[in-house]
């Protein structure tokens, strides 16, 4: 069960935190990693265990997620339009399935444990069901079944749940549908379910925002910049400061901006342009199914490149109003042009990531340029997912004349400002000298 039988409204996890061993502060974690031969501490989620308490150390399932840290690059800052050593950016493409989905999966895995599920299934645009794919398939503590929208899947993540060897069901939809599928189908079939309305799930993603935290010497930073899709993440890390502050640990709350890309931009439309805010755990209902309503009537689809965020009905959409509104936060929408123009900044600048994730550095950009983000802010975005998982879109954007190319102009991409375009030279010695003389 992840949504009350009454309201239908997503479960929450809340602790009694006066019954629990709090740490007094932040630092006490730091001691944690000179005892990384404990599997427990050397996992970037669990060594905050004391902030996620809701499994006995013999329960938790760990496949060694959470090794991902915080860079700082001026080249990346320059673009964005930040002063130098303002710029972070949080890599979680390192995670053992290449994005942060793996802090939300491991407490979810830990869940299941808990519970002793037999089966755990998920929608996925890809990257979830890389994961739970992979905590099935390392633990055998539960088979996986993954529902993926037809064509909508990257190559890098649907090949990674075949091999993890998840049943991989193609249902004839978007996420949105498979969603909606899987909900019911778990319901009817007594299967773990194990999307990010599962709130464990967001548990575990808090533990990012810690981490952050880390690198930054426990200093709070001035934004969090995050892409939103299902708004798990932006949930979890409102969350995150909402519990830290409650703690006495952190004195202060970081601003959160949420990027949505431009085509699928419920939260954004609803947020800027109709003004729905948490209000005090009411958000405005009638509002909202009004908004769907009328996405249904005239047949919007979500569509992006960025296949990780192409979601027109994020599903964590209240709580996601509730960080904005413990964070002062900001939504802004950016599209494929500008997502895919600061990916390849990101990559130049040598860390890559997937489309999805640059949506953070094309959206500070853009808070920059309107002034909202200033220059001297110290500014962290979060990379979701690794480089490798949509081989398709980098290779569109940097070669000029293949079948790849004239798609992404076809999906409004034409302005690919950072092209590195491979050089085709005849397979002769004077030949490729005389390119390489050439090159400037
Ligand atoms: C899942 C995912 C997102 C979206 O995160 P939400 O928590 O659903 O908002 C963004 N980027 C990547 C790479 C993802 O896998």
């Amino acid at each position: 069960m992840t949504a009350c039988p009454v309201s239908h409204e997503l479960l929450d996890i809340e602790y009694e935190w006066d019954k629990l061993p709090v740490p007094s502060s932040l630092r006490e974690f730091e001691a944690a990693w000179s005892n990384r031969r404990n599997p427990l501490d050397y996992s970037g989620v669990w060594r905050f265990r004391k902030l996620l308490p809701f499994a006995s150390d013999s329960q938790i399932v760990t496949i060694g997620e959470g090794q991902t840290h915080l860079q700082q690059t001026d080249a990346v800052g320059k673009y964005i339009g930040l002063n130098s050593k303002q710029c972070y950016l949080q890599y979680e493409g390192m995670n053992p399935s290449g994005s942060f989905k793996d802090n939300g999966m491991a407490a979810a895995s830990t869940h299941a444990r808990i519970v002793g599920a037999k089966v755990a299934a998920c929608a996925s645009t890809g990257n979830t069901s890389a994961s739970l794919a992979i905590y099935g398939g390392v633990t055998g503590l539960f088979k996986v079944i993954v529902f993926v929208g037809s064509g909508k899947i990257a190559y890098g993540k649907l090949s990674q749940a075949l091999d993890y060897g998840a049943v991989t069901l193609q249902i004839q939809g978007d996420f949105d549908d498979a969603l909606e599928k899987v909900r019911l189908v778990s319901k009817e079939a007594g299967i773990y379910l194990c999307n990010s309305v599962n709130p464990f799930r967001l548990e575990g993603q808090k533990t990012i925002m810690y981490r952050v935290l880390e690198g930054l010497g426990w200093e709070i930073p001035d934004w969090i910049v995050v892409p939103g899709g299902n708004l798990g993440n932006s949930s979890a890390f409102g969350k995150a400061f909402i519990e830290l502050k409650q703690l006495g640990l952190i004195d202060r709350i970081p601003r959160l901006a949420v990027i949505n890309a431009a085509g699928a931009n419920t939260l954004y439309d609803l947020y800027q342009h109709h003004n729905l805010r948490w209000n005090a755990g009411r958000p405005d209902q009638t509002l909202i199914d009004k908004f769907y309503a009328d996405m249904d009537t005239q047949n919007r689809r979500a569509n992006t490149l960025a296949s990780a965020i192409e979601i027109n009905r994020p599903v964590n959409l209240k709580k996601c109003l509730r960080a904005l509104q413990a964070c002062d936060g900001v939504v802004r929408e950016v599209n494929d042009t500008e997502i895919l123009n600061a990916k390849a900044q990101v990559g130049a600048y040598g860390f890559g990531c997937e489309p999805a994730s640059a949506a953070s550095v094309a959206g500070a950009k853009l808070l920059r340029e309107q002034g909202v983000i200033a220059p001297s802010d110290r500014v962290v975005c979060i990379l979701t997912g690794h480089q490798l998982k949509d081989p398709t879109a980098t290779v569109g954007y940097h070669a000029p004349e293949t079948d790849e190319a004239k798609k992404l102009a076809k999906s409004g991409v034409n302005q690919c400002s950072f092209k590195n375009t491979p050089i085709p030279v005849a397979n002769d010695l004077q030949q490729i000298l005389s390119v390489i003389r050439g090159l400037k």
